[in-house]
């Protein structure tokens, strides 16, 4: 597919099949991928049937890998080497399909490239543990050894439309680096990028049992993936009411679920201010703020706040947007029109319950501008739930019980930011916010591809993704004990 990326430069659609071990299996009935900002045809994907779904499992299964760790660790360098190298085309094709802008697509290779070398460098590292056993009074002259071992059955994978390609990056990298076969369903929304990213796969190398993507409608092919007999894992990332039915549904698999949040950004009365704007611009409208981590919530201390608010609307301003192909622009469109009209209504439904809209809430089609609100009650809808698009709703509040208060009063527990440099509230922000992580003057999406990320409450049951951990949670722990010491 990698050779057909320039067939969207002269508006030819991709159709194109899925990949089950490294077959290409279609069928007549289709799925058609449209250009959220204009509507045009991108592609088409099968819908695969329950059968495609058994085959592809059954394969993934019966296949033992036999790379060692050093031919892991060239398949994916090879892999970020040539995702590099077609970044820009590739970078395209995800704006075509997700309405993202070039500067948000761009930054999504790259990221995915960094996710390919993590999980190279990390597949070299030994992961086994030594016990010496003569610790207790009846210990004995043993040791007892750990041993790292994918799992008997297969991954079953299932990722959102927000990033096409470094979720799904996310997902096989820990699944190759563990020696695992993983069969993918990526979003109906945005199929494309995962298809491709197969076959970047196959041609750095990896074996085409380790990784198959099927395509579809989850009405029909969604619980095979979480019921499956030769699934011994579901790892999904997207919202909390799939999360919680797959929670549910997939009884007596081991579960990696990283759902929905609702970030903070809490702005203390000593923070800088031109900082704190800067990166609540940033995290609440970077990938049209349909980010897990984006900002979803301004917590400002009623001292500050009307002079962060008037710094907030400025650089909100400043942001561009429209066409997602033009380079300039900072934002493209969201997902699709329907997400685009919720905004608009629970905006508008924030400001009955007495917020003040400063600016935007603009519609045109997909296409919503980023948009300020302040005085929002903690309690509306608009921040109570997640609003997984361009908003930034300023709630203030009175000091830091109240600050956190707020901050941990709804359902989710993601990631945060806090925006103060008094280790006295930094330290009280780390013991009490409920989140998975903090992040003092940075943006709540900061951190490595490779460093634990993952939340609490509804975001998640606190098991983390990120290389390393996701890596953690793909493998079976063997224990062995030799008569040494
Ligand atoms: P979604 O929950 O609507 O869909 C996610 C996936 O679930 C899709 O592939 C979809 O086809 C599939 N699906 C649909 N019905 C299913 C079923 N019955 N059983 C199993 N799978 C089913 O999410 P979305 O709208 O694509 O993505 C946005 C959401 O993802 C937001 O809530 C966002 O916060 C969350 N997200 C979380 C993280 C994280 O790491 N915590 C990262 C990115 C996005």
């Amino acid at each position: 597919m990698l050779t057909e990326l320039s067939k969207l430069k002269q508006g030819e659609p991709l159709h194109q099949d899925m990949r089950i071990a490294g077959k290409l299996v279609g069928n007549q009935r289709r799925m058609e991928i449209r250009n959220p900002f204009n509507g045009a045809l991108v592609g088409s994907v099968p819908k695969a049937t329950v059968e495609d779904i058994r085959h592809a499992f059954q394969v993934a299964r019966a296949f033992r890998s036999p790379l060692t760790r050093y031919e892991r660790s060239r398949i994916m360098l090879r892999t970020a080497e040539l995702l590099r190298a077609n970044t820009d085309a590739i970078s395209d094709l995800i704006t075509a399909e997700a309405g993202l802008c070039k500067k948000d697509s761009l930054y999504e290779v790259g990221r995915a490239c960094d996710v390919f070398v993590f999980a190279a460098n990390q597949a070299l590292v030994d992961d086994g543990q030594v016990f010496s056993c003569d610790l207790t009074p009846h210990g004995k002259q043993r040791k007892v050894y750990t041993l790292k071992e994918p799992l008997l059955g297969a991954i079953s994978a299932i990722t959102p439309f927000n990033h096409p390609l470094n979720q799904v990056a996310h997902k096989v990298a820990p699944s190759i680096a563990t020696n695992n076969r993983m069969v993918l369903k990526p979003t109906e929304k945005t199929p494309l990028s995962a298809l491709l990213l197969a076959d970047i796969l196959y041609e750095a190398g990896l074996p085409p049992e380790m990784f198959s993507v099927v395509t579809g409608d989850p009405a029909e092919i969604a619980d095979e993936m979480l019921t499956n007999p030769d699934v011994d894992l579901v790892t999904f990332t997207g919202g909390v009411p799939i999360g919680k039915y797959i929670a549910g549904k997939a009884v007596y698999k081991r579960q990696v679920l990283e759902l929905g949040g609702n970030d903070p950004i809490i702005v203390m009365e000593d923070a800088d201010l031109e900082e704190a704007a800067t990166l609540a611009v940033s995290g609440s409208y970077k990938n049209s703020g349909q980010r897990c981590t984006a900002i979803k919530r301004m917590i400002v201390h009623q001292a500050v706040a009307d002079e962060f608010v008037d710094l907030l609307v400025n650089k909100t301003k400043a942001i561009k947007y429209g066409d997602p192909m033009d380079p300039h622009n900072d934002m493209g469109t969201v997902i699709d029109a329907r997400s685009a009209s919720a905004f608009e209504a629970k905006v508008k439904d924030a400001q009955q319950h007495g917020a003040k809209l400063l600016f935007g809430n603009l519609r045109d089609g997909a296409l919503y501008s980023p948009t300020v609100l302040d005085h929002v009650p903690a309690d509306c809808q608009l921040v109570a739930e997640e609003t997984f698009g361009p908003v930034s709703p300023v709630i203030r509040c009175t000091d830091i019980a109240d600050a956190i208060r707020i901050s941990n009063s709804t359902p989710y527990g993601l990631s945060s930011s806090v925006c103060t440099n008094r280790l006295d509230y930094i330290t009280r922000f780390v013991r009490e916010l409920q989140v998975g992580s903090i992040n003092v003057r940075e943006v709540p999406g900061y951190r490595l591809e490779l460093t634990p990320f993952g939340g609490i409450k509804d975001s998640g049951l606190g098991y983390k993704e990120g290389v390393q951990e996701a890596m953690k949670s793909f493998c079976n722990t063997k224990t062995y004990s030799l008569p040494w010491n």
